[in-house]
């Protein structure tokens, strides 16, 4: 039996500020499969992004435990833990984050080389991203020349480039208008899917949620089912 490809145990996460403690995450238990995509629905300042940020082992501070194919990573140094990152997990961001100063099809192929792919099968690899996502005649193009979707496309081709264990998505399409948001998720759904990635996507978008297979809610810090 393969492990999931993320679990969360106990997950518990506080921020104090100005002497007052707020617990955000109180207990949150998650399991996604190999290859399951789930969708997190949450109000604003429920803590979508910070279940996120654990589960992108980006930030310290957490109580409980946190798995990524089966990989305890807690008890792993900080460069284990960075090669764990690079090497099972995709991110999308809410705002892309893509690199200005290089074309899109570099910014797919640069996390490529980061892992030690050869060169010309990530510049294939890339183009056949970009092209799935309807960009193949914008593989020259820098972020500044593309529209939001675009770049949002693009983003979406890096974090699935190393073909990651897991996709963790905050808000993809939060600033998209709602026929260009429909068009990059179904994109995005769909290259997942083939690839055989699992998916955790953070989102207020209804019907985004009812494309993925299965909805969880965090509800006063802890998951349920929506
Ligand atoms: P969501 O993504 O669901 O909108 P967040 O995870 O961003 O929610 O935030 C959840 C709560 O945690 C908010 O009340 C926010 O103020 C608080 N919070 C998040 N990050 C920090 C931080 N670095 N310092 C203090 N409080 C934080
Ligand atoms: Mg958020």
């Amino acid at each position: 039996m393969s492990e999931p490809a993320l679990r969360l145990s106990g997950l518990t996460r506080s921020f104090t500020q100005g002497g007052v403690t707020i617990a955000v995450l109180r207990g949150v238990e998650l399991s996604l499969a190999r290859g399951e995509i789930v969708a997190l629905l949450g109000p604003s300042g429920s803590g979508k992004s910070t279940l996120l940020q654990a589960a992108g082992l980006l930030e310290g501070g957490f109580g409980g435990a946190i798995a990524i194919d089966g990989v305890a990573a807690q008890a792993l140094s900080d460069d284990s833990r960075t090669a764990l990152r690079r090497d099972k997990l995709g991110f999308v961001y809410q705002f892309h984050h893509l690199l200005p100063d290089f074309t899109a099809e570099e910014n797919v192929v640069l996390p490529q080389l980061v892992k030690g792919a050869d060169r010309a099968e990530a510049h294939a690899r890339a183009r056949e991203l970009l092209e799935a996502l309807g960009l193949g005649a914008r593989l020259e193009h820098r972020p500044s020349q593309l529209s939001g979707g675009e770049q949002q496309r693009v983003a979406v081709a890096r974090a699935l480039a190393n073909r990651p264990v897991l996709v963790l998505a905050d808000e993809p399409t939060g600033n998209l208008d709602e026929g260009t948001a429909a068009k990059v998720l179904a994109a995005f759904l769909a290259l997942v899917r083939s690839q055989g990635s699992a998916a955790l996507i953070a989102t207020h978008n209804r019907a985004l949620a009812a494309q993925t297979d299965r909805v969880v809610e965090l509800h006063e810090g802890r998951l349920r089912p929506a």
